[in-house]
């Protein structure tokens, strides 16, 4: 099995995910993709993050239509920071056999090699990476690749969204129209409840 993985903080998640998880499967030929929302992640310890259960939820919403995406409760069901290893190694005790792909935006790709066992990750994994706006991937890649020999690297065939959760939130914040850019499940909770109102 071709499994894809795609950790985050999915507060809110948006249409850029789920473009990235659908043409993930279509370029590289995954069986299925994890939406995995972090517990705390690393780089976001310090911010204020929507609770986990909200943010599962809401990622339930976006995948429910598409059979072929689901919802990981690993990261959030472990206290603590949520660290890519721990979470992949599960994996690998789990499945074995599988192949397994890190989905992941170019922002994300060029802090890899600050990662926790960064090499270990890439031991593990492919990485699958979406391209982000002002942001030259190729060149990341190069300089991901210098500093983790042998670190796998592959392109997600799509245009570059110039979309975030952090901007979404923004609009939501400020009564502005947001339900474009939002699967329409998420923005019905977040309509129904309310949430990221100012
Ligand atoms: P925030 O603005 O709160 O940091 P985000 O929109 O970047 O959120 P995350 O949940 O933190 O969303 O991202 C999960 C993963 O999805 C990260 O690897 C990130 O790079 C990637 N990602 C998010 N938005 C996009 C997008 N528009 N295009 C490609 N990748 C994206």
């Amino acid at each position: 099995m071709r499994r894809g993985l795609f950790g985050g903080t999915f507060d809110p998640p948006h249409v850029g995910h789920l473009m990235m998880a659908a043409l993930a499967i279509e370029c590289l030929g995954l069986d299925v993709v994890e939406f995995i929302p972090a517990s705390l992640p690393p780089h976001k310890v310090d911010g204020a993050v929507s609770p986990a259960e909200q943010r599962v939820r809401m990622t339930e919403c976006a995948v429910a239509p598409f059979g072929q995406l689901i919802v990981s409760r690993r990261e959030i069901e472990r206290p603590g920071i949520s660290y890519t290893i721990d979470t992949l190694r599960a994996y690998k005790t789990e499945f074995p056999t599988d192949q397994l792909f890190w989905l992941l935006g170019a922002d994300m790709l060029q802090d890899f090699p600050n990662w926790r066992q960064a090499v270990d990750v890439a031991n593990l994994v492919t990485l699958a990476v979406a391209p982000r706006p002002r942001i030259d991937l190729a060149e990341v890649a190069v300089q991901v690749t210098r500093s983790i020999k042998g670190a796998r690297i592959i392109e997600i065939d799509m245009p570059a969204l110039d979309i975030s959760s952090t901007w979404l939130r923004a609009r939501l914040e400020q009564g502005l129209l947001a339900a474009p850019l939002l699967p329409a499940g998420v923005f019905e909770l977040i309509a129904r409840e309310g949430l990221y109102r100012a």
